[in-house]
């Protein structure tokens, strides 16, 4: 299994740490336009596979060097500094990837390549992308809310005290402010929420779910501010998409890929079920009003941002 990784800044980096270490891949290819950072990270890196998986990883300073690769993982651009929102990063990050994707699509098997999105604002990336590449939307995947359900299930683990493995919650629509948290369709060890609340005597109000919302959507600006970027995160997002794929698992994952939204054809994310051939199937949980309500506004931003390219 190749991978070729583009843009190795904070993000490709972790990202290829944490693929490294999944065991999965025997050759990864990293190209930045930064090619002295590419090449930094091959080396740092190839250093630290000597202590685990035999990972060949190597710099290549043009598109040519990825051919051969099964999957290709766009975290290329500008990243949100403090203040700045995703939606920020749109008219500057849409020209990195028309540079990407026309140059990639060159170099690699359309019939089988799947192309991984992290680079931000994620949602119309996807749409870009896909429509850039002209592959199947089931094979141009962004890691959407991934990184935000993993954030609610951690932030409801703490105040539930059960294990974030055991909650089956998620974040649906943009990975961004309009964000959208599927309270309806959360269950812990197969019981609803408000069941498992009853049974463990935990209480959680509106007054908690509100600031659990506000924690999940600012929790890239806490970051931010902190550290001056995300990128573990991310980087075991993207692994564990990664794996999904590899290993034709058909788990459910948050991912992002063009589909309908009710009459509209949007990226954005949904519970959808990823194999060896991308997204083979996505679901609708149950919703309550407003939140159908809030995932079309989700998506109707989404496409706004997008016709504004
Ligand atoms: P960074 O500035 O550390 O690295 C970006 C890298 O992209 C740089 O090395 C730069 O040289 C390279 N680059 C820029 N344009 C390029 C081009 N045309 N071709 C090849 N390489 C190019 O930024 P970062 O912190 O690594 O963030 C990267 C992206 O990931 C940002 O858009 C950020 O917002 C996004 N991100 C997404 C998520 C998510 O959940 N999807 C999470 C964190 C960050």
């Amino acid at each position: 299994m190749k991978i070729a990784i583009i843009g190795v800044g904070s993000v490709g980096s972790a990202v290829a740490t944490a693929v490294k270490n999944t065991g999965l891949v025997h050759e990864m290819v990293l190209f930045d336009r930064d090619g002295v950072r590419a090449r930094a990270a091959a080396e740092d890196l190839g250093h630290a596979a000597t202590f685990g998986f035999d990972v060949k990883i190597t710099a290549v300073n043009n598109y040519r060097g990825i051919r051969g690769s099964d999957i290709v993982i766009i975290a290329a651009g500008a990243n949100q500094k403090p203040g700045q929102t995703r939606t920020d990063l749109l008219q500057n990050n849409a020209d990195v990837i028309r540079d990407i994707v026309p140059r990639v699509m060159d170099n690699v098997d359309a019939k089988n390549v799947v192309l991984i999105l992290v680079t931000n604002p994620l949602d119309v990336m996807v749409m870009l992308a896909q429509s850039l590449s002209k592959l199947p939307p089931s094979r141009v995947i962004g890691t959407g809310t991934m990184l935000d359900t993993a954030r609610l299930r951690t932030i409801l683990s703490r105040n539930l005290s059960v294990s974030p493995q055991s909650v089956n919650a998620y974040v649906l629509g943009e990975h961004g402010d309009s964000s959208v948290i599927n309270w309806t369709s959360a269950t812990i060890g197969g019981l609803a929420l408000d069941d498992f609340c009853r049974q463990t005597k935990n209480a959680l109000p509106q007054t908690s779910r509100n600031t659990i919302e506000h924690r999940v959507r600012n929790a890239a600006y806490e970051i931010i501010r902190g550290r001056g970027a995300t990128w573990d995160g991310i980087g075991a997002a993207v692994a564990d998409l990664l794996r999904c794929i590899i290993n034709d698992e058909h788990r459910v994952l948050t991912t992002s890929i063009v589909s309908g939204v009710g009459k509209d054809m949007v990226a954005c994310s949904m519970p959808r079920i990823v194999g060896a051939s991308g997204v083979v199937n996505t679901l609708i949980p149950k919703m309550s009003a407003a939140e159908s309500s809030g995932l079309r506004r989700s998506a109707k931003i989404i496409q706004k941002n997008f016709a504004n390219l």
